[in-house]
Formats: structure tokens, C-alpha cells, sequence
């Protein structure tokens, strides 16, 4: 845990811009992410992702939890954004983030 507070206003939004910032980070096209909440019982068109990424559609609690595993992060890290923006949390092999020193 860390020391920063969630906004309550707005959540939707933030999640749906972390998703789009990690399903890059992961070279993610938007039709396989989708493709992925389907596979989990979450059927989600490749224009509903984009609505979701662009905050014009609510990311439901089921949805968050899907987006998570599919992205192999959890669902307090979608909430919440990454600790460094620069790596999202995930420095490449042999790299040391500057920002939160973890190691790739
Ligand atoms: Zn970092």
C-alpha cells in the first residue's frame, strides 16, 4: 500500500486511461483485449474497449477484475495508476527504475 489516496470522483475515467497506458505498455491491440474479456465471460466489443478507454463507458466491478488478470496486474493497481509512469511498474530486464527502483 501506498500513501496515495484514491479520488472518488471520476474513477471510471482514471480506470479506463490506465487501461489503455498498460494495454499499450503490453503491445495490446485493442481487438485482442477484448477477444480476452470475452474468453472470460465478458463480452466486449473492440468499440466498447474504446469507450472505456476514452471514459464515454463505465467500467463495471466484473470488468475491472477481468481487465486485472488479463493485464496480469491487480485491480487496486487499475484503480490507482501506476507508481511510476515511466515503466508502469515494470522495468525491462536488467533496467532499475529511477522513479521506484525496482529492478527488471
Ligand atoms: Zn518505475
Amino acid at each position: 500500500m501506498t500513501g496515495r489516496q484514491l479520488a472518488a470522483r471520476n474513477v471510471s475515467i482514471a480506470v479506463g486511461q490506465n487501461i489503455a497506458a498498460w494495454r499499450r505498455w503490453h503491445g495490446l491491440s485493442g481487438s485482442t483485449l477484448s477477444a480476452s474479456m470475452a474468453a472470460r465471460g465478458l463480452p466486449m466489443s473492440p468499440a466498447n474497449l474504446s469507450n472505456i478507454e476514452n471514459g464515454h463507458q463505465r467500467v463495471t466491478v466484473d470488468q475491472l477484475v477481468a481487465f486485472a488478470q488479463v493485464l496480469g496486474l491487480t485491480p487496486e493497481q487499475l484503480l490507482k495508476g501506476p507508481a511510476c509512469r515511466s515503466c508502469w511498474d515494470t522495468p525491462p530486464p536488467k533496467f532499475t527504475c529511477q522513479v521506484c527502483k525496482a529492478e527488471g
